[in-house]
């Protein structure tokens, strides 16, 4: 009987142990994108009945393909826990989610927190990051590594819906790496008309 408890006691933990691991990214030990998945879906139906703001960064390195081949894939690897680490210690509030999203994107859901409060997270993201000064000689933007980022923010309404802010936030990607990199740009959801 009492072998019979130990043994219930261990597959809990050992459930408990397999499920953290499912969430995690096995690289940079931050969500992986399952959990960003199933926390944006929450968070978004949180912010919708209560209507609070709900916010999204979206950030890429900076010219990434250059620095594989110019330093080499393991530090790539080395490259992008770093930049996990010092993006993760950027966020304060337990709601906060950093993820990796895929490759060498990342992304973040900032519960409760409008477009300045998101523009300032990014912007300590980028300001930590440069601080580190980690080299990246073949750069066209910078000596050191940078990231670009899209902010999206919203009040999630029926009319919208995740993905859309994923698109969001994609798009001001993009217009941030058209722009030169290095910088972070935010779109409103929906867009002025
Ligand atoms: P941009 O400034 O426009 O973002 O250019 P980029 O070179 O960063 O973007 P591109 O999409 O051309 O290249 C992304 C690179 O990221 C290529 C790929 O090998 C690298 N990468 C993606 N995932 C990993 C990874 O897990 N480890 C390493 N070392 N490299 C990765
Ligand atoms: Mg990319
Ligand atoms: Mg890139």
């Amino acid at each position: 009987m009492i072998q019979g408890k130990k043994t219930e006691a261990a597959l809990k933990k050992a459930n408990l142990e397999l499920e953290r691991l499912a969430n995690l990214d096995s690289l940079t030990h931050v969500a992986n994108r399952r959990r960003f998945d199933e926390y944006l879906n929450r968070e978004w139906n949180l912010a919708q009945r209560e209507k609070y703001p709900l916010s999204l960064i979206l950030f890429d390195l900076d010219y990434f393909k250059a620095y594989n081949d110019y330093y080499g894939h393991q530090a790539g690897d080395r490259c992008l826990q770093q930049v996990a680490r010092s993006s993760g210690s950027a966020i304060a509030r337990k709601t906060d989610l950093l993820a990796r999203y895929g490759g060498e994107e990342f992304v973040i859901i900032l519960a409760n927190t409008n477009g300045d409060g998101a523009l300032t997270v990014a912007e300590t993201i980028r300001d930590r990051l440069k601080q580190l000064q980690l080299p990246h000689l073949d750069s066209q933007v910078s000596p050191w590594v940078t990231v670009s980022l899209g902010i999206a923010t919203t009040i999630p309404t029926e009319q919208e819906n995740p993905e859309s802010l994923i698109a969001a936030a994609d798009a001001a990607l993009y217009e941030a790496k058209s722009q030169g990199r290095d910088r972070a740009i935010l779109k409103e959801l929906p867009p002025d008309p």
